[in-house]
């Protein structure tokens, strides 16, 4: 496929916000869509080379891209950095340029698809000595056969920032209106379709032995259900495989019965399910039954653990794979977990390995990231492992049974050992004991319990509420603005993230940044807009350097947050963990902003 067609396509979402459209407009590409390729189209449309489970990365800078638009067409750094500014968006600035290379040189685009996606999807394999120089080169090449249009989706593609509007919700749609029959109510009149299927009850074995390839469509006494009930097969094959061209391809080829094929993937890490949160144990037998069973919350990161054979792998729960940073681990699992091949869930705490009690979360997570001393970091802050589910074991799926079950398979192949062990556990109906248990884990410096329903399956992906989170909770703190940054793209024109300020003495110290909470567009009475704080900040820049701003302390905004943990990163020397923006303060005056010492105390509240 022509490359042009494409940028074409995008362009086309990217002129409507409204979801349904994009919908329509990608289904109706999909329909007509018969490339062999067909898998890797959909992947750039999602603005990706990589499928979700696979976490390469083309690791190109902004700064990069303004060597190649420099290399390519022969501009200076600082020309090309003021068009930055003026637009906002390096996409936009390389359509602008090349635009005009090619109105001069008269290239005619012969670019394809194929061609984008091979170049990028080599940059993600190159290593070692000159590196950059062969990005640079395979992105040159590229633009070079660009027409504006086709150079600004290039740079959107390769700073991973396509923004047009396809999400896992418009492209799971789209590729159901795409792939399936259409499905209309039974009793309402309409057009006549040679090949309609009638459907005169809602039978899911039924349903599923339905040959999507042979109908148009269904005629069915519960049309919703039916078409939610068809989104709902492709997410959970998605939550499962998590590649949507693989499964329009499977649905194209297949149909549902290759949907229900879709089995998990050793070492394609799946989504993990999540938990809902409950306000205490009442709340919590409630939710999830009696009995429950109820575990320690561990504050530490989820970790996914494969194995199959001799090799095992560790991935985050953003699919990140972390088993280079956890050798430890992976000892752990080769001597202690039985099972020729598995998939297990755990939470990794860190420990202090004098005292052993239990570390913040950011001690440990500086090993995720780490690339080198990996070891020594790993003596200094090693971690336990809390085992708390099981997806897989020995060659079959256990996602459908009940969580009574999978909990078995735990207990049943975790050798006793000090460093990897099943989560602590209290199966009970009685509100008081369960009480006792939540106090106990607390004391042991856990955030919290789980309460979960013995009978649940695991859901890949979904917070679907068979177990739920219980945590302290937390009181909101008053804070205030100390910098902006200019936003890029959607918030361009709009200051955003903005650094918080807790008072300490006559001074403010920094506790972190925020935007979660602030909203991008106006809806009727609301206030917590970026055009909202930008109009009540801009009057009182005092400082700007590159796309930061300093602002006169005068904005006090309500934060709330999951945590307050140490962090070595901000002048408070503490961090708020989640923080998000509940409203103004303009009641409250300058001194009456949160103090360090009462963060302090908090912090060790919480513990
Ligand atoms: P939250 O991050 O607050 O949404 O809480 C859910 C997270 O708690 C999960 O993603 C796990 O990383 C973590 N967690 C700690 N202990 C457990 C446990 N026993 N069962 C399930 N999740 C746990």
């Amino acid at each position: 496929m022509e490359y042009k067609k494409l940028c074409e396509l995008y362009n086309t979402l990217e002129s409507t916000t409204k979801r349904l459209e994009k919908t329509a407009i990608l289904a109706d590409f999909l329909s007509g869509l018969k490339d062999k390729n067909a898998e890797n189209i959909i992947l750039l449309l999602q603005g990706r080379v990589f499928p979700l489970w696979d976490k390469s990365t083309l690791g190109i800078s902004s700064n990069l891209v303004i060597k190649v638009l420099q290399n390519v067409t022969g501009k200076s750094k600082k020309e090309i950095e003021t068009l930055w500014k003026k637009f906002g968006d390096l996409g936009d600035v390389a359509e602008q340029l090349c635009q005009k290379k090619s109105q001069k040189t008269l290239v005619s685009s012969s670019l394809t698809a194929e061609n984008v996606f091979n170049n990028l999807q080599k940059i993600s394999e190159l290593e070692g000595k000159g590196t950059v120089e062969k990005k640079l080169s395979l992105i040159a090449e590229l633009l070079a056969h660009s027409s504006g249009i086709e150079a600004k989706y290039i740079i959107r593609t390769i700073l991973e920032d396509l923004r047009v509007g396809t999400g896992e919700g418009v492209v799971r749609e789209a590729i159901v209106w795409s792939c399936f029959p259409r499905v209309k109510d039974i009793n309402d009149e309409g057009k006549n379709y040679s090949n309609a299927l009638k459907l005169e009850e809602f039978d899911e074995k039924k349903i599923k032995e339905i040959d999507i390839k042979k109908y148009d469509l269904i005629e069915s006494n519960e049309p919703r259900e039916l078409y939610k009930y068809f989104v709902e097969l492709v997410q959970s094959a998605y939550n499962v495989q998590n590649d949507f061209g693989a499964l329009f391809k499977i649905l194209r080829e297949k149909g549902l019965e290759g949907l229900s094929d879709v089995k998990i993937t050793l070492f394609h890490p799946l989504k993990c399910m999540l938990y809902q949160k409950a306000d205490g144990v009442d709340d919590g037998f409630e939710r999830v039954g009696r009995p429950a069973a109820l575990e320690y919350k561990y504050d530490g990161f989820r970790l996914q653990m494969v194995k199959q054979k001799n090799k095992i792998a560790l991935f985050t729960r953003r699919f990140e794979d972390v088993t280079a940073q956890f050798q430890d681990v992976v000892e752990y699992v080769k001597d202690n977990i039985t099972g020729d091949n598995f998939i297990m869930e755990a939470e990794a705490v860190g420990y202090d390995p004098k005292t052993h009690n239990y570390l913040p979360f950011q001690k440990i997570s500086q090993r995720i990231k780490r690339k080198y001393n990996i070891k020594e970091l790993a003596e200094k802050f090693p971690v336990k492992i809390n085992v708390f589910d099981c997806m897989y074991m020995n060659g079959m799926s256990v996602i459908d049974r009940p969580f009574k079950e999978r909990r078995e398979i735990i207990e049943n192949n975790i050798n006793k050992n000090p460093h990897i062990t099943p989560s602590e556990i209290l199966v009970t109906d009685d509100n008081k004991k369960a009480e006792e248990f939540y106090q106990k884990s607390l004391k042991s410096g856990n955030e919290g319990i789980m309460m979960k329903n013995l009978s649940a399956i695991y859901k890949p992906g979904s917070r679907v509420g068979f177990g739920v989170k219980i945590k302290p909770i937390m009181e909101t703190l008053d804070l205030v603005i100390l910098e902006a940054e200019w936003g890029e793209g959607k918030r361009k024109g709009w200051l955003s993230s903005f650094t918080l300020g807790c008072k300490d003495g006559d001074n403010f110290s920094v506790v972190g940044k925020v935007s979660t909470g602030v909203k991008e567009k106006e809806e009727e009475g609301e206030e917590l807009t970026y055009k909202e704080f930008t109009e009540r900040l801009k009057p009182l820049i005092i400082k700007e350097s590159g796309k930061t701003v300093a602002v006169k302390p005068k904005v006090i905004i309500e934060v709330a947050y999951e945590e307050i943990q140490k962090s070595p990163s901000y002048s408070s020397g503490y961090a708020l963990r989640f923080p998000r923006v509940i409203r103004f303060r303009d009641d409250k005056s300058i001194d009456e902003v949160s103090s360090l010492s009462m963060i302090k105390k908090f912090y060790n509240e919480q513990k």
